[in-house]
């Protein structure tokens, strides 16, 4: 064989190995594990794949290595040892270049799927939303830490109350002017949802007798049509204090030292004689608005006066409906509304939002 054959043969060799190589030149840098900075998952997968075809095409049956592998039989008999030896050479150098970088590939995909499997605590996790007390509840807080830090308790009733202590056991009987005024809902047992938590004190009285000085903070219930000014069930606080030599003055004390400490020492207070069928004498309590000081604004519609509610000296014939002698105790009680309050205090122009329970609403009061 002349000598040109074997020169061919081995530039067949070498036209192998540059096209391996050339084709190898984009997984050249998957021959280690150092310049894999930037590679992402989807990048290490793809590339995978693409190896994978490589190996086909470059150690297969159709593979240009294969080609040259036949041509080992047929160079000259001298020649041979040393052509197969360039042969093997450029197969070891092919499979040695695809497993490096097979290997580097599978390593990192492993790794990048177990980290993407992994619980990541630096990322912001799904909080549950917190939510907050409701302005009602806020300001009913805030009145009772007043009342309990003067020594009165807290009493919960029931809401669903008799004729009796809704109306008769506060002196207002059947056929009385006032039950007009305070239309409920009734039930066909006879059982009505009470309006006004002034049933509280003869539940109170009852249980616990005189001397006692009680709030009762709660929900009540009116025939009333829903508009910005009212609502068919809204929240009162009740308070009473029954005791030995209890005057009107220790009622106008207490409710001044309320306001003083609900919006502050300048607050000042007045009474205007009023009428309740459970209190004689009885007085609405106006308090000066905490927003302008007395001036006039909006708030307290110019006229410097905001309403706080009803009071007075409890009737005679409300101690004795519980078996309190009136000669020898006396009390006070009074009872304002805490919706109108809050709807001031935030200035709500529609105590509405209040038991809408829109969040968007709610929230600002957090
Ligand atoms: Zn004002």
């Amino acid at each position: 064989m002349p000598e040109g054959q074997t020169v061919d043969h081995k530039q067949t060799v070498e036209a192998a190995r540059k096209a391996f190589e050339q084709e190898f030149g984009r997984f050249a840098r998957f021959r280690g594990s150092n310049n894999l900075d930037g590679l992402t998952l989807v990048e290490a997968e793809a590339a995978q794949r693409e190896l994978v075809d490589a190996r086909t095409r470059h150690t297969g049956k159709k593979s240009a290595l294969a080609s040259v592998k036949k041509l080992i039989g047929r160079v000259a008999a001298e020649d041979r040892a040393d052509f197969g030896q360039q042969v093997q050479q450029l197969e070891t150098e092919i499979v040695a270049s695809l497993e490096e970088a097979e290997a580097t590939l599978k390593e990192f995909i492993s790794v990048a799927r177990t980290e993407r499997e992994r619980i990541d605590v630096t990322l912001p996790g799904t909080r549950p939303r917190r939510g907050h007390l409701h302005p009602i509840t806020l300001l009913r807080q805030r009145i009772e830490d007043i009342f309990v830090s003067l020594g009165y308790a807290i009493e919960d009733d029931r809401e669903i109350e008799t004729d009796y202590y809704n109306f008769d056991a506060l002196n207002i009987p059947e056929g009385h002017p006032a039950r007009a005024s305070q239309d409920t809902f009734y039930t066909t047992e006879g059982f009505a949802l009470r309006s006004q938590t002034s049933t509280v004190q003869i539940h109170a009285m009852e249980r616990r007798t005189a001397p006692l000085r009680m709030i009762a903070p709660g929900r009540v219930f009116r025939r009333d049509t829903p508009d910005a000014t009212h609502n068919p069930m809204f929240f009162q606080v009740e308070g009473l204090c029954v005791d030995r030599g209890i005057t009107m003055a220790h009622l106008k004390g207490t409710l001044s030292e309320f306001v003083h400490r609900l919006f502050g020492p300048e607050i000042k207070t007045r009474f205007r004689p009023s009428y309740f069928p459970f209190t004689e004498p009885s007085a609405e309590m106006d308090y000066s608005c905490f927003k302008c000081g007395g001036k006039g604004c909006r708030t307290c519609k110019g006229s410097g006066w905001i309403e706080l509610g009803g009071c007075g000296m409890v009737h005679p014939n409300v101690l004795r409906a519980v078996s309190i002698d009136p000669e020898i105790f006396s009390g006070f009680a009074f009872g304002f509304g805490l919706d109108r309050m809050a709807a001031l205090m935030y200035k709500l122009d529609d105590i509405r939002l209040l038991f809408e329970n829109d969040v968007r609403f709610l929230e600002q009061f957090n």
